[in-house]
């Protein structure tokens, strides 16, 4: 197979199908080249813009009477005080400055961004609410709290500052041990009666058994989800919760993450207009997530709206012309294929996307490019120079990746190009942790989107 087109895009997360529509929109050919479902697929449902305290996000500790204490500003100016590699700086005119004018320089170009992916993935039918101005606090699955900028509409619902002190009932499924709804409530109301928004114990936790009975042993929440997807199944279950709920003053439902994979908002308005209370899902994290899961189908079909090209293939390897890359070789389902193009841009991911593989050393899959971290390529340490003995440290092997400039070109060994039509987007980019640090999905949608508006413009000129 020989596919040829203006830009092409290899990696179908969030930050190659940002560039990919963003250069279709461009009025460019474009063409993904994806080998399987990566780190976007597995999510958890936040999309961190900005943690506080520059980039600690999972490590804060936030007190609802105090607020999660978020000062974008500030938080943006110190997350690139301190990670000065983070993808954010290459953003921002630090010659301003000023806390305020760092955050002014970059927040116009985030938000073109971020509208540009949010708006495809609403019409999608994927709508995630929230702002760059704001994290808001929502329950997760264990029973704990996560604050995030933006989430998908089901858990947006649960931000907890809504919540009165009672009237909140967690909403199992049998047969789904993932979620603990005894144990998830119970947490939950006494960390919130920790902190004055509930009382202890105050919680209500319930079981629905799923009226099409269920597989011996259990069930994963994407089995159960998949049949709720289903219209007549999705029908009998909401009744099942309804005469479960029955007699039950509940304003605000946390139901099993589990509501559907294609339309789960369907079963959640149909919850809420027959239960009249509020329904939301907790975040979960990955292996059980749906919210990834969710995501990544409706990235598939903003992409197929936007007329972009879907190739199933691994690229092995490439042919360049000195500093030119021309062709892509791979192995693609119906055998060896070949892609050309003029403008190439790298969104492979981490070590779960498979852009990064550590053997005998950190390196990168494709195009061999060097990892960087702290400055110098990686490759120039011994390997335990990359961890920190201790577990809660910030671990320089989760922060390291490629190195680029301003225009997302990633460079060679020696700081330099490495190839004058090659752009990189997303977690392929090193300087940020993108599971701890609270960036993580805002770097994918800026830098998705910029490569595929640097390739667009390449192309034409
Ligand atoms: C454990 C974990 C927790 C996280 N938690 C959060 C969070 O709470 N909040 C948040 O905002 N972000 C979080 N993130 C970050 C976020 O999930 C990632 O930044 C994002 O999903 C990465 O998107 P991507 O497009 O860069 O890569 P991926 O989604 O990994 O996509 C990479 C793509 O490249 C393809 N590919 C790789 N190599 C090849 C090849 N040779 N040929 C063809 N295709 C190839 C893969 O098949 C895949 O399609 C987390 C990430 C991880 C790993």
């Amino acid at each position: 197979m020989k596919v040829r087109s203006d830009i092409v895009v290899i990696g179908g997360g969030l930050a190659g199908i940002t560039a990919a529509m963003r250069a279709a929109s461009l009025g460019r050919e474009v063409t993904v080249i994806r080998k399987a479902y990566g780190a976007t697929a597995v999510g958890c449902g936040a999309f961190d813009v900005l943690g506080t305290h520059g980039g600690d996000l999972l490590h804060s500790a936030f007190d609802l009477r105090k607020g999660a204490q978020y000062a974008p500003p500030h938080d943006l100016f110190r997350l690139i005080t301190r990670r000065p590699a983070h993808p954010y700086a290459l953003f921002v005119e630090q010659d301003e400055g000023s806390e305020k004018a760092v955050w002014k320089s970059f927040r116009p170009r985030f938000d073109v961004a971020a509208s540009f992916i949010l708006d495809r993935l609403a019409k999608a039918g994927y709508e995630l609410e929230g702002s760059a101005e704001a994290i808001t606090p929502h329950p997760t699955a264990m029973g704990t709290l996560r604050w995030t900028n933006f989430a998908p509409v089901s858990i947006h619902r649960g931000n907890v500052n809504g919540w009165r002190k009672g009237g909140v009932v967690f909403v199992g499924i049998d047969g789904v041990d993932t979620f603990d709804t005894a144990f998830a409530s119970r947490s939950l109301s006494a960390l919130l009666a920790e902190q004055g928004s509930a009382d202890a114990g105050s919680f209500d936790a319930r079981t629905v058994t799923l009226p099409w009975g269920r597989k011996q042993g259990g069930m994963t929440p994407a089995e159960v989800a998949r049949e709720l997807d289903d219209p007549e199944r999705r029908e009998s279950f909401v009744a099942a919760v309804e005469s479960e709920l029955a007699g039950q003053d509940a304003d605000h439902l946390v139901m099993a993450p589990v509501l559907g994979i294609d339309s789960h908002a369907e079963t959640l308005h149909l919850l809420e207009k027959r239960t009249g209370a509020r329904v939301c899902e907790p975040i979960i994290p990955a292996p059980h997530a749906i919210h990834g899961l969710r995501l990544q189908k409706a990235l598939d079909r903003a992409l197929e709206s936007a007329g972009v090209r879907l190739v199933q293939a691994h690229v092995a390897g490439f042919d360049a012309a000195g500093s030119v890359i021309r062709m892509l070789r791979g192995e693609g389902d119906d055998g060896p294929f070949e892609a050309e193009a003029r403008r190439f841009v790298l969104a492979t991911g981490r070590f779960f996307g498979g852009g990064l593989v550590s053997q005998n050393g950190m390196r990168e899959t494709v195009f061999n490019l060097p990892i960087y971290h702290g400055g110098r390529p990686v490759r120039e340490r011994p390997p335990f120079a990359l961890l920190r003995e201790r577990y809660w440290s910030r671990q320089p092997a989760f922060e390291a990746g490629l190195r680029a400039g301003r225009d997302l070109r990633p460079v060679d060994g020696t700081g330099r190009v490495a190839y004058a039509n090659l752009h990189a987007a997303g977690s392929i980019l090193g300087g940020f942790d993108l599971a701890a640090d609270g960036t993580g999905q805002g770097v994918d949608a800026l830098t998705g989107y910029e490569a595929g508006s640097l390739a667009a413009k390449d192309v034409q000129a």
